[in-house]
């Protein structure tokens, strides 16, 4: 491709990028594709010879984007919003047009030290106590500190991985000394070699958390070989996890021998953005020394505003991530990860071969995951930042939640629809009730309600099962969302459920 096609193309690629913009209905917000139908569409193998990029644009259109969901439409109600903003699109494109990665800060510094001032700027920006920030960038400056990682799900990984490490560490060390006051045998030495004790240890390790914890941590605790145990939540707490019970799950597995090392707190669930007791769970650390980890995918991305900080004991957690991709208008994928232990934190994820180890490196990017090649995402988030500024931001999550609330108070008020649960952060659920129905049968015609409304492709939304309540789930997605297009979603909504109630009568 030359420069002047790659300007024809470029100008085409903005014209429909604004044009989705101001006309965010002009696709159906799901299409009917059904399972293989794209694949078939697409030849086998890729072209030997070149093609011109009308051809493939036309194509663009014609199978892709024929196969694709309109997050971006305003009559998505479904996940969470999924980030998108024009500083956004700009910085993707010159990320893409740079052509450089951040392995280590001798291959690129700008990406290492912006990626470190961003962690910085949005630690600020959501309150993030400063011992989670940088005071520096070498590592024996400061404790606190942090990365941009691709998803929540890498994210909480680390951190299972840093937690684990610690434990061991801590473990083998009481066992030395144990070893020193015993004066063990020389036959008893040899049967506890340290990577035996290491797999010993291991095999005894739990990590906390509740049913209604995302997946990503039972995934995580998986590729940790490391035990799961989740505890149990309950609606008056709306759904959030409490002491007694954590510290009960606890004390059980102590008795039998097991280790507790790792608590998972999550402040903003998927499936209704609830919130454990967070204050409330923070003494575990002391008492059991377990790492607190906080998963605020969704939620935290509104801490932007103050009062809906309610993350009382932030402080005392070990780490924390949030999403941006999906409240704060970044596309996926950016997920800032804060700890306060840096250099434990590194040292876990640390290996050094000559054609890496550079000086300047206190902070290479390499130290704080599994990847090595870094995408230069921080660009993303400086770009959106000073575009939007603070103030741009919190006007951003204020009307969103705003505009959700609205659909709320509009959506309930609708026969045959209840709400369940509280709304938080701009997530609310419903159900679908007749007088003299029991909960299974709410529960299976709620659930037949989503696929029906899905189904119609007129709107989309997404179900969910909150310990045996099925429900369906609420948002208003859109950034540029009207009153206008939340009464035409409720308008939309109501005839739906008319027609599924004649359906279902027939
Ligand atoms: N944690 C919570 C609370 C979530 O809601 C989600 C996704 O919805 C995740 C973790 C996983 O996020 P990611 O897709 O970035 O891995």
């Amino acid at each position: 491709m030359t420069e002047e096609e790659f300007m024809l193309s470029m100008k085409k690629v903005i014209e429909f990028i604004t044009d989705n913009y101001r006309n965010p209905e002009k696709f159906p917000v799901s299409p009917e594709t059904r399972p293989n139908d794209i694949f078939n569409q697409l030849p086998q193998k890729a072209p030997e010879n070149p093609e011109k990029f009308d051809l493939v644009w036309n194509d663009f259109h014609e199978i892709i984007m024929r196969g694709c969901i309109q997050w971006q439409h305003p009559r998505f109600h479904a996940f969470f919003p999924c980030g998108r903003s024009y500083p956004d699109i700009l910085a993707e494109t010159l990320i893409s047009s740079l052509g450089t990665v951040g392995i280590t800060w001798a291959a690129n510094p700008a990406i290492t030290e912006l990626d470190a001032s961003m962690v910085n700027w949005l630690g600020r920006a959501l309150g993030i106590p400063e011992t989670f920030l940088f005071r520096g960038l070498d590592t024996c400056q400061s404790e606190g500190g942090g990365w941009l990682a691709d998803t929540a799900s890498d994210a909480i990984f680390c951190a299972i991985m840093a937690a684990r490490h610690c434990k061991v560490e801590e473990e083998l060390s009481k066992m030395s000394e144990l070893e020193e006051d015993e004066n063990m045998t020389a036959s008893n030495r040899h049967t506890s070699k340290k990577h035996d004790r290491r797999a010993e240890i291991i095999s005894k390790l739990v990590a906390y958390g509740s049913f209604e914890h995302h997946s990503s941590f039972e995934k995580a605790c998986k590729m940790a070989c490391v035990c799961c145990h989740p505890v149990e939540v309950y609606e008056d707490d709306d759904w959030g996890m409490r002491r007694e019970v954590v510290e009960e799950a606890m004390e059980e597995d102590v008795k039998r021998g097991l280790i507790p090392f790792y608590l998972h707190i999550a402040l903003g669930t998927t499936s209704t953005a609830s919130s454990d007791h967070l204050a409330e769970l923070t003494p575990m650390k002391e008492k059991y020394g377990v790492w607190i980890h906080v998963d605020a995918a969704y939620a935290g991305s509104a801490w932007v505003v103050e009062k809906y900080r309610n993350n009382a004991g932030i402080e005392h957690a070990d780490s924390i991530n949030i999403n941006l991709h999906k409240f704060f208008l970044t596309s996926a994928s950016v997920t800032p990860f804060w700890t306060r232990h840096q250099k434990k934190y590194k040292d876990f994820f640390r290996v050094d071969p000559a054609y890496l180890k550079k000086k300047n490196g206190g902070n290479d990017l390499r130290n704080w995951g599994v990847q090595l090649t870094r995408r230069f995402k921080a660009l993303k988030v400086y770009m959106l930042l000073r575009v939007y500024g603070i103030n741009g931001m919190r006007a951003y999550v204020e009307r969103m939640i705003g505009m959700t609330e609205y659909m709320e108070s509009l959506l309930i008020k609708l026969p045959n629809i209840r709400k369940f649960g509280q709304t938080n952060y701009g997530l609310f659920c419903v159900q679908y009730h007749e007088e003299g129905m029991s909960e299974e049968q709410v529960n299976a015609t709620t659930s037949h309600l989503c696929e029906f409304i899905n189904n119609s492709h007129k709107m989309f939304f997404t179900h969910s099962n909150v310990r045996g309540h099925d429900i369906i789930r609420v948002a208003v997605t859109l950034e540029r969302s009207t009153k206008k297009d939340v009464e035409k979603s409720v308008d939309l909504f109501s005839q739906l459920v008319d027609e599924f109630k004649k359906k279902k009568a027939d």
